[in-house]
């Protein structure tokens, strides 16, 4: 039968909740056990495909094409599992769900009300999103006290109750905050969340204390004696230089010990070879390159959360430490190119929007003329395409239908806007904004001998996207016999995945998103190549 395993945070947000679930789910894993992860957000939108990254950070795309929290991708990454449909489930797909019921009739008679309907709806997708799992570590999004969380930690409150004893446990992660004048850590903010949560019945077993140092036993008794929680279940979760650490400060605690003696489970032996080798890699780089990278969402780095990750892996594999310089497009411009002139490589990351497209398309010249390793993504392929288009096939006023409506040259457009290629229309649903995308995992196939082969070394591929735009097959003939060539192409639709550009030290823009499937260990192949091109790129 499935454990429960609740998480909720308190006092502030952005606590790291993600990175501490996936954390102990990973020593889970690591002994064997069969885990899932899945988070619960508060807000009212049905998945975060419409928000703006500015606000809520990067949309993480699952296999099964479910746009998530980015929460999610920490999931992937530290615990080597796949997350699906199931994995996020935010406040606005609760209320669809039984508002659709209610109209279909499911609840004749009765008055629909959070208590029990809603609650219902929540345990319903806890225990599906747990798929038969033995533990399943549940994330509640939000802080406690919020008025949007309160559904969800009554479900789990029942949900605790329904299940019985020794079955579920709740884990509360707060902060200690610290004044550095009387160099004091303080426990005030952690009574009241907790007070808080026992309010609506909640009482936390485990506490799990954000800080800047580790809590002595003084400090561990104080807040126990306040909480009502163990003394022995007070632990600390100490800011770290690398949340790659975090799995391993969890187990020299041995914080998965007392989640199993909770359990009243068999312990299986721990392997932590994975960790401890990935920990002595990252204290092992030397030497720093600079990678640049032209976005647009630059003040906040979240947004481009599994990019960052990805090229953090990619420096790992190759030994070194990658700076990733942050520069928005909009500050390039044909007289200002000269902040890429000291750049080992450049990024082209994905991206929503005519806002500072043409500093892309000049980063992606530079990029080009000068020989400096390339890597577009998504849009940053859209980009290489038209950047190519204008400036080396006579196709001035290239552009893509998403910047520029009416160009004469829509080298990137919607499929529908292709108008009968070859005879043939491929649909594309165009009533709703939200979740009209493609979407998900594809199959692409890679021409040989070319880089993308040479990265990836095998013929076929699968890969995320999330994208409306496609390259327009109306105008792959004139690219024939230029530098450009496309060298993936999606086994569904023959769309154009990936470009490159011949004769070039490493230059490569693919529609998808490779970030997404980079893992700590392994990296991704076209991230490890660009670094390693990078590196080779002496300046
Ligand atoms: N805006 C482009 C499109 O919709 C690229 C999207 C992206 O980079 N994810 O096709």
């Amino acid at each position: 039968m499935t454990r429960y395993v609740f998480i909720t945070g308190g006092v502030v947000s952005s606590l790291g909740k993600g990175i501490a679930a996936a954390s102990l789910a990973s020593l889970f894993k690591l002994r064997g056990y069969k885990v899932s992860l899945q988070k619960l957000d508060p807000y009212i939108n049905l998945d975060p495909g419409t928000m703006s990254p500015f606000q809520h950070g990067e949309v993480f795309v699952t296999d099964d094409g479910a746009e998530t929290d980015l929460d999610l991708g920490h999931y992937e990454r530290f615990v080597g599992i796949k997350t699906n449909q199931d994995s996020n489930v935010t406040a606005g797909r609760i209320y669809s769900n039984v508002i659709n019921k209610e109209r279909k009739g499911d609840y004749l008679g009765s008055t629909v009300q959070v208590i029990p309907h809603i609650t219902d709806e929540i345990k319903r997708l806890i225990i599906k999103g747990a798929n038969k799992s033995d533990i399943a570590f549940v994330e509640v999004g939000g802080t406690v006290g919020d008025i949007e969380s309160l559904p969800f930690l009554e479900a789990i409150r029942q949900l605790n109750l329904e299940l019985g004893e020794s079955k579920s446990i709740f884990i509360h992660l707060t902060l200690l905050p610290k004044i550095d004048v009387t160099n004091e850590i303080k426990t005030k903010p952690t009574q009241h969340s907790v007070k808080e949560l026992r309010s609506i019945g909640i009482q936390p077993d485990l506490l799990l204390c954000r800080g800047k140092s580790d809590l002595n036993q003084e400090l561990k008794n104080k807040i126990a004696l306040f909480t009502n929680v163990s003394k022995n279940a007070v632990f600390s979760a100490k800011d770290t230089d690398s949340i790659y650490n975090i799995p391993l400060n969890f187990r020299e605690q041995r914080i998965d010990d007392y989640i199993i003696n909770n359990f009243k489970i068999k312990p299986k032996k721990i392997n932590l070879k994975p960790w401890k080798e990935l920990q002595s890699k990252i204290k092992g780089r030397k030497k720093q390159i600079d990678i640049v990278m032209i976005g647009k969402y630059i003040d906040l780095v979240d947004s481009y959360k599994s990019l960052n990750e990805a090229v953090f892996h990619a420096g790992v594999c190759n030994d070194k430490i990658v700076k990733v310089n942050y520069i928005d497009s909009e500050t390039i411009t044909k007289g200002n190119t000269k902040c890429l002139n000291k750049m080992n490589g450049i990024i082209v990351p994905g991206g929503f929007g005519h806002r500072g497209i043409e500093g892309k398309i000049l980063a992606a010249e530079f990029a080009r003329v000068n020989n400096i390793p390339y890597f577009g993504i998504c849009l940053g392929m859209q980009i290489s395409v038209i950047e190519f288009a204008r400036n080396c096939i006579n196709l001035s006023k290239a552009n893509s239908t998403e910047f520029h409506k009416n160009t004469p040259n829509p080298v990137i457009a919607l499929v529908t806007e292709w108008k009968n290629y070859k005879g043939k229309k491929i649909k594309a649903d165009q009533v709703n904004y939200g979740g009209t995308m493609r979407l998900g995992a594809q199959t692409c196939n890679l021409s040989q001998n070319s880089l993308a082969f040479k990265m990836y070394n095998k013929k076929t591929i699968t890969e995320r996207h999330r994208h409306r735009y496609e390259v327009n097959k109306n105008y792959i003939n004139k690219f024939k016999g230029s530098e450009l060539i496309f060298t993936g192409i999606s086994k569904k639709d023959n769309l154009m995945e990936i470009v490159e550009i011949k004769n070039h030290p490493w230059y490569l823009g693919c529609q998808f998103h490779p970030e997404f499937t980079s893992s700590p260990v392994k990296g991704h192949p076209l991230f490890n190549g660009f670094i390693k091109a990078s590196i080779n790129n002496k300046i």
